[in-house]
């Protein structure tokens, strides 16, 4: 059984970014959602890889691949001044994402998962918001 208070809210992919440099440039890379939320978890929460990859429900082979790729995107951009866009998510295949009514607050949950009840206020008037696939 899934535990869906583990799951963090992917704002990211509601909303496609694009960074661009400050100066011309035509190339650009493409950091997927999985790559953001697992540098989110990783470099902003600072978490161990292990929790992390539960978190997204992968192993910690398969998220430190994830990292490795994301950093290499990044640093690629920012040294070769490339565009950044972001909102991709063919990797998000086992994902889908939940929403409650009450408190507006949105999560990421396991494809399986059939849960009602929303982690932060316990109401039950939530839905899936989108299914990645
Ligand atoms: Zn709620």
């Amino acid at each position: 059984m899934a535990r869906p208070k583990k799951y963090r809210i992917v704002e990211y992919s509601l909303k496609p970014t694009v960074f661009k440099p400050n100066r011309k440039s035509s190339d650009q890379v493409e950091l997927t959602i999985d790559e953001l939320e697992a540098i989110r978890l990783a470099d902003l929460e600072g978490m161990y890889q292990e929790d992390a990859a539960e978190i997204m429900g992968v192993s910690r082979q398969t998220f430190g691949r994830i990292v490795k790729s994301a950093h290499e995107k990044i640093a690629d951009a920012l040294v070769n001044i490339k565009e950044i866009r972001t909102g991709k998510d063919e990797r998000c295949r086992n994902v889908k994402l939940m929403k409650c009514e009450s408190c507006g607050k949105i999560w990421k949950v396991p494809e399986n998962y059939e849960g009602n009840e929303c982690p932060e206020c316990h109401a039950k008037n939530v839905h899936i918001l989108k299914i990645d696939n």
